[in-house]
């Protein structure tokens, strides 16, 4: 993957290859500027490639997927829309009634503990609790992968573990039985990595390579 820039192109991203099992949780972790934000934007469908494929669930990525829910480092929630109506957005996107959602955006914000904030504006929320928010909002069209760029990375130590051991509750109460989502979850934190994922994609400095897949055995509910 290059990047053409002003002062010539940047090499990104060469010789990726990686198959994310279904229900796979992977921890992508590398210095900056190792290409991680730009493979998960490919992924995505929000970024042409230079070369190469990729495919979701057996189909190529030409265009933004609704299939597959994306979460930034900071919460990128609009400041004068409701939570609610936030959380709503991807529906609206896609061209679906958003009316047929708000069940759904209801129960999703009770699992991370936002009901009574439904109908607040972001900025009358935490800045964890925005980015619950924008969990929920990946979420809501129930995509079978969940690309996350370091989402926790802005948030403090305690509030980040919080965040992780909700992110793991919130994996098992919203995948039907038997059918986690996949999610491919970036971070500077080996311990992070190590709590949440299967398997460490770790990437070398740029042009970003994969210079080690390590499985993480770890007993999780
Ligand atoms: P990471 O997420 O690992 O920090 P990035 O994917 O953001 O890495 O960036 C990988 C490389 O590509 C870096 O050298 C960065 O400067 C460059 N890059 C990222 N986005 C762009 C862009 N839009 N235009 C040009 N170069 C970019
Ligand atoms: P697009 O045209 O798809 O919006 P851009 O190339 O304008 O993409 O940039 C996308 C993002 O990457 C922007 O946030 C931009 O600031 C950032 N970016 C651009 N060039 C670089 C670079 N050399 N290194 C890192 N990030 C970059």
């Amino acid at each position: 993957m290059v990047y053409e820039t002003g002062s010539g192109p940047v090499e990104a991203l060469r010789d990726i290859s990686l198959t994310i099992a279904d229900g796979e949780f992977i921890a992508l972790v590398g210095p900056s500027g190792c290409g991680k934000s730009t493979l998960l934007r490919i992924i995505a469908g929000l970024r042409p490639m230079t070369s190469g494929a990729v495919r979701v669930a057996g189909e190529p990525v030409t265009r933004p997927l609704t299939s597959v829910g994306m979460v930034f480092q900071a919460p990128v929630l609009l400041k004068w829309r409701t939570i609610l109506d936030n959380v709503l957005l991807p529906a609206e996107l896609a061209g679906h009634d958003a009316r047929k959602y708000r069940d759904r955006a209801m129960d999703l914000l009770g699992i991370v503990g936002l009901s009574d904030f439904a109908s607040k504006l972001p900025r009358e929320l935490s800045g964890g609790m925005q980015q619950r928010a924008s969990i929920v909002r990946a979420l809501l069209l129930d995509p079978p992968l969940l690309l996350m760029d370091e989402p926790f990375g802005a948030l403090d130590a305690m509030t980040r573990d919080e965040m992780n051991i909700e992110l793991l509750r919130v994996w098992g109460e919203t995948s039907e039985a038997g059918k986690r989502k996949t999610i491919l979850f970036v971070t500077h934190s080996i311990p992070e990595a190590v709590f949440l994922a299967d398997r460490a994609v770790v990437m070398s400095p740029r042009p970003g390579r994969i210079a080690e897949v390590t499985p993480i055995h770890l007993a999780r509910p």
